[in-house]
């Protein structure tokens, strides 16, 4: 899609600091980084929410999800958990509408995340 800021992403034409890629996804550090090592997994073909997933592609994006959780977890000792987020319309927060899964580390209780 032309005027998508994550299509563009995915193309290269906006840099971004990339934390994984493959043929389904891309993952890559949120420009506002709610807490440390923030992370957008985003599918690389354009579908604006989840209801325009079927199982076939729910089931690739999702399958990739624990094991980039897991790179970041390696990545910083002091992660302790991880909240997953997916916002769908913008009663729900979502701002970009090209669907994505925010990966938010947690440090503490007072790491600025609620
Ligand atoms: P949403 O509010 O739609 O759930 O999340 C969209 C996220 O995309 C926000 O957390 C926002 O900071 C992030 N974002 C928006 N534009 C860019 C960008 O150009 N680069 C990166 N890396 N993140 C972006
Ligand atoms: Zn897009």
């Amino acid at each position: 899609m032309t005027d998508c800021i994550f299509c563009k992403i995915i193309n290269g034409e906006i840099p971004s600091y990339t934390v994984y890629e493959d043929d389904v996804v891309k993952a890559f550090l949120d420009i506002s980084q709610a807490t440390p090592g923030h992370t957008l997994v985003i599918p690389k073909k354009h579908v604006p929410n989840i209801y325009e997933y079927d199982a076939d592609f729910a089931s690739q994006v999702f399958a990739r999800i624990p094991k980039i959780a897991r790179a970041i977890r390696k990545f910083n000792p002091d992660i302790k958990g991880m909240n997953i987020v997916n916002n769908n319309g913008e009663i729900a927060y979502q701002s970009v509408f090209h669907s994505h899964f925010h990966l938010i580390p947690r440090y503490s209780d007072q790491d600025g995340f609620s």
